[in-house]
């Protein structure tokens, strides 16, 4: 049997976009983190999501562009003192978790993700001490006093195997906090799961009519959709799974056209290994949707060239991540457990 927990939604303020730069104050401060990468022993790992211009200068500065997974195991890999992590502050704290022996920096620290604001560390302790007799999974995307709390972390890139382990050894499950990927995963491993009722601002707002329609004029069209959307657009999906995963399906599907329901930033990568294809971000104004759809993360886009220099050069409270000794102890459990569960995996 499964349960649902109502939740109200909330409405999150969103955060000024960086400011405007000119190229030649691109190239200024492209130039400036270039130096500064080497000068503090840095590497900078870039999420998917971020602006083009960001990830492109990850690749070329030896860092990394990947999804939180591979955030987390290129950041413990590399022999880099120093991380800047360019994303969101959740995938900044794993970073930390990982590795306390590292610097680890991060453009603004006001990046937040609203399915970590979402799932405050109170009320879920309430929510699983209610149900002891459930294992309790939660995504990447949580704060690290959540992470202390479960048994296990997992990615959207692994959520299905692992839940289906689980179900195969008769556990019950409580997961967190993105409540379409927990649907998404029930429907495909049929376990018993209890779902906190998180959304992704981004994915949320994906629109099923619109996509119909955009369906309608490119018939030949493949349709990729990341599991944080509503069930009804993943209905409509040729391939749904993870950023990397859905970067991977741009590649083998036959294809020559792609509707994408993800953040657009994903475009860059995408573009990169498929060049040849044509890319169509998923409709998000259909009826009822207001300027804030716009397929693109408002944290995420927090990460500007600017604000990477005044990580570098500052440091401090204001970029800096810093996770007390006894909950990283405690959230490392889980993030460890997902690391080990992810290896045998591949
Ligand atoms: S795109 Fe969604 S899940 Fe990703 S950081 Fe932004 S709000 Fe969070």
């Amino acid at each position: 049997m499964s349960e649902y927990i109502d939740f109200n939604s909330t409405i999150y303020p969103f955060p000024p976009k960086p400011a405007f730069l000119r190229k030649d104050e691109k190239k200024h401060c492209r130039e400036k983190i270039k130096h500064l990468l080497k000068q503090q022993d840095a590497v900078m790992v870039a999420h998917y999501y971020t602006d083009p211009e960001i990830q492109a200068l990850a690749e070329e500065t030896g860092g990394c562009v990947a999804d939180s997974l591979e955030m987390a195991r290129f950041g413990s890999n590399h022999p880099a003192s120093t991380l800047l992590v360019a994303g969101v502050r959740f995938m900044g704290e794993t970073a930390k978790i990982l590795n306390p022996e590292k610097r680890v920096l991060m453009p603004t620290l006001e990046a937040e993700c609203s399915l970590d604001l979402g799932c405050p560390e109170k009320e879920f302790t309430e929510f699983c001490d209610n149900n002891p007799d459930r294992t309790v999974v939660v995504y990447a995307n949580t704060s690290a006093a959540v992470k202390a709390r479960a048994d296990w972390v997992v990615t959207s890139s692994i959520a299905v195997e692992l839940i289906d382990h689980l179900d195969s050894q008769g556990q019950k499950i409580i997961w967190a906090p993105d409540r379409h990927l927990g649907n998404y995963v029930r429907k495909q491993t049929v376990a018993d799961i209890l779902c906190w009722q998180g959304a992704c601002i981004v994915h949320d707002e994906f629109k099923t009519q619109a996509l119909i329609r955009m369906q309608g004029l490119h018939p030949d069209a493949a349709v990729l959709v990341h599991p944080e959307s509503p069930q009804a657009v993943i209905d409509l999906a040729d391939a749904v799974g993870s950023t990397s995963q859905l970067i991977k399906a741009a590649q083998s599907l036959p294809h020559q056209k792609l509707i994408v329901a993800t953040d657009k930033g994903i475009f860059y990568k995408m573009q990169q290994t498929c060049p040849g294809k044509q890319l169509f971000e998923a409709p998000t104004a259909g009826e009822g949707a207001s300027c804030r759809s716009c397929a693109h993360c408002p944290w995420m886009a927090m990460n500007g060239l600017q604000a990477i220099v005044q990580g570098l050069e500052q440091g401090g409270v204001q970029h800096e991540i810093f996770v007390k000794e006894e909950l990283r102890e405690k959230a490392l459990i889980p993030l460890n457990r997902m690391l080990d569960f992810a290896t045998r995996l591949k």
